[in-house]
């Protein structure tokens, strides 16, 4: 992920307890402390960028977890072409099927950046942690539109950040869908990354589109979750961007304060993690869905 601009406004957040939602025999609530798990198990596999043996370990952890979710797994195999020469890669989706004809994404990358002593314990790994939980807590409930559950590879860049070395699994899938019609269902893709630190303060992306933003930090609102989602913010590029360049209503969640996310440093490990956090990400993404659900 980069950023344009460098405007960053430190304040204490103060959190609240998430509400809980209705819960069936068959139903778990999203647990932030079960997402947090999930991200120290795949940090545990230590650095894991493309081509490592530590994510092929973490892509069949993944398929496990999924495989007992009640879902269908997509793998979406591509190679990409990196200034490394031609390499690998695999989108992971879930599948929750609903029964309109529409759909909406919830994604997120799980690969890490090539870099000495980098675990990514925040950037790639709470984003798999949020998405594992959020498949764990999708199952069995009754859905309207389908929702897709994307784990991303490839958002890296090999390099230095440019449009061609970076986003591979993005834009991948975007182009694909595009070539599909399943972006023309979507009523909306969410993305999270780094999402998982102390004292969760998230970017109002500027390069989000303005409705399902909006709807996104409303919902924070309602459930009492405003000192996170603060309406000031910056122009960020991630795995969001190749679907708004395809006419999707996307959205970015990320904290990009350099204080608390230790971004591309070696300091970026499980110890600066708030189980917390992951739930008020949870919450908000979970109710997010719903209302999207009950728009047209
Ligand atoms: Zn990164």
């Amino acid at each position: 992920m980069r950023r344009a601009l460098a405007s960053i406004v430190l304040a204490p957040v103060v959190l609240h307890l998430a509400p809980s939602f209705a819960q069936g025999v068959d139903r778990k609530n999203f647990s932030g402390a079960d997402a947090f798990a999930f991200t120290r198990q795949a940090v545990a596999l230590g650095p894991r960028p493309d081509g490592s043996p530590a994510i092929a370990k973490l892509r069949s952890m993944i398929k496990q977890q999924l495989a007992m979710r009640g879902c269908e797994t997509i793998s979406d195999r591509f190679t990409a072409q990196t200034p490394d020469g031609p390499v690998p890669m695999e989108n992971i989706i879930a599948k929750f099927a609903g029964r309109s004809g529409r759909a909406i994404a919830v994604s997120g990358h799980y690969d890490t950046k090539k870099m000495a002593n980098f675990v990514g314990a925040n950037d790639g790994g709470s984003s798999t942690g949020v998405l594992l939980e959020l498949a764990a807590a999708l199952q069995g409930r009754p859905r309207v539109d389908d929702v897709y559950v994307i784990f991303f590879d490839g958002e890296e860049a090999f390099h230095e950040w440019t449009d061609t070395d970076s986003l591979y699994g993005s834009r991948h899938l975007a182009e694909k869908w595009n070539a599909d019609g399943t972006n023309r269902r979507l009523k909306a893709l969410i993305n999270v990354d780094m999402t998982g630190d102390k004292n969760l303060r998230l970017i109002w992306d500027t390069n989000s589109v303005a409705s399902v933003r909006k709807l996104v930090w409303d919902v924070a609102d309602s459930l009492g979750y405003s000192g996170a989602f603060p309406r000031q913010g910056s122009p960020i590029a991630d795995d969001h961007m190749p679907f708004i360049n395809a006419g999707v209503r996307a959205v970015d969640l990320i904290d990009f304060d350099s204080q608390t996310t230790f971004w591309h440093t070696p300091q970026d490990t499980i110890d600066k993690l708030d189980p917390h956090s992951f739930e008020v990400i949870g919450a908000v993404v979970m109710k997010s869905i719903e209302e999207l659900e009950q728009q047209k």
